[in-house]
């Protein structure tokens, strides 16, 4: 039983999510949220992470499950990792240790269909970032022009005095703005045209992106080098981060393929034949020989017809069917001839009635009723409340 659901709303998902479907939240939401993307939303990217480190975790989970963010607490299990750690977990990001010798990883995430997973597929990626310039070659200037910052002669900050009251002075210490802190400048004459003295220019780039057959949700494709440059440090990694988009037909489990097909009565008890279409445009056609009954929700599945397998893609799984019967409507059939469909249909038993047996009336069940009869029992335990029982139209 779950009291508390707020880590679940935070990624928007059911507590009775799957592992998966929560690491597919997760993903979603860090990437939406992360700072670099939406710095306005660094608190929500913090609850995201901390509801994620609990849920992620089967032990964590359960705990919180039973008493709740109180129980998290109280069991010192609470967030010990920030944020950043757990994203950077996730995405296989750079440590601590990493980032210093090395720019920050970008990480996107790439909308595909299974379409694209299925036959593989290029897609071009244009992203903007920094690149060391190419005029001064990161320098910012003139070689050896560069000089003590006159704006704050050296000491990369401002000191800037404000005159609160009579007697009264206020200290306000900024990052010089003209030397962005470094302390050391170029003249307005020996500065980089190209970059402005920034040593990096903002560029845009386009990737290719090689979605190789049977990749899935949530895999990684690492372009490594392609982040951020910066001077004197080594460029961090592009990490492209596959997001798979619902198929109208088709679902996904791992290398199987899964479809819901609806059959008639007939086809389900006389033979079918039927065609599918596959995601690279084949038909396939299957039978069903007469005779061999096929009960709703059957699951009936074709050899080497589902995702191809990474890296052996002439391999596939199956794909699974699993079938829908649909009944005739009320009356299709003239009720003379009904004695006629008896006799070809398997018998009925007879059933016996005593005398004290009570008959009743058979109802339809309209969804409003059913919602009522929860609510009297919720009320008979309490033994208050209205008692307003489930009323059987009879026509
Ligand atoms: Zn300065
Ligand atoms: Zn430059």
């Amino acid at each position: 039983m779950v009291h508390e659901t707020g880590f679940y709303d935070l990624l928007g998902v059911s507590p009775k999510s799957s592992p998966d479907e929560i690491k597919k939240a997760y993903r979603k939401l860090a990437l939406k949220y992360h700072p670099d993307k939406n710095p306005s939303e660094g608190e929500r990217f913090k609850l995201i992470s901390q509801a994620y480190e609990v849920l992620s975790d089967p032990k964590k989970r359960d705990l919180y499950d039973q008493g709740g963010e109180q129980a998290i607490k109280e069991g010192g299990m609470g967030g010990g990792s920030s944020p950043m750690d757990i994203f950077n977990m996730f995405f296989g990001g750079g440590g601590r240790m990493q980032r210093e010798r090395k720019g920050k990883n970008l990480v996107h995430q790439l909308s595909v269909t299974l379409e694209e997973m299925y036959n593989g597929a290029t897609r071009k990626l244009a992203l903007q970032k920094n690149m060391v310039c190419e005029k001064c070659e990161g320098y910012g200037g003139k070689k050896g022009t560069l000089e003590k910052c006159s704006t704050c002669k050296g000491r990369g900050v401002q000191i800037r005095v404000q005159q609160l009251g009579p007697g009264m002075i206020q200290q306000i210490q900024s990052m010089c703005s003209d030397c962005q802190g470094q302390g050391e400048s170029f003249s307005a004459k020996d500065r980089c045209k190209t970059c402005n003295g920034h040593k990096v220019e903002r560029k845009k780039k386009i990737l290719e992106v090689h979605i190789d057959k049977g990749m899935k949700d949530g895999q990684r494709i690492t372009f490594h080098g392609e982040g951020d440059q910066e001077p004197g440090l080594e460029p961090g990694d592009v990490i492209i981060v596959l997001d798979s988009k619902d198929h109208p037909v088709y679902q996904r489990r791992d290398d199987n393929l899964m479809m819901k097909m609806e059959i008639k009565l007939v086809e389900a008890l006389c033979g079918l034949k039927k065609t599918i279409q596959t995601l690279d445009n084949r038909t396939l056609v299957i039978t069903a020989q007469p005779g061999e009954v096929i009960k709703p929700n059957d699951i009936k599945c074709v050899q080497n017809e589902g995702m191809p397998i990474y890296r052996n893609p002439y391999e596939k799984g199956q794909l699974l069917i699993q079938f829908q019967v649909a009944f005739p409507e009320k009356h299709w059939l003239p009720e003379h001839l009904m004695y006629q469909l008896e006799r070809l249909l398997p018998t009925r038993e007879d059933v016996m009635v005593t005398d004290d047996a009570e008959e009743v009336d058979l109802c339809e069940v309209e969804p409003w009723s059913e919602q009522r009869s929860y609510s009297r029992e919720a009320y008979d335990e309490d033994e208050e409340g209205p008692r307003t029982g489930v009323q059987c139209q009879t026509q």
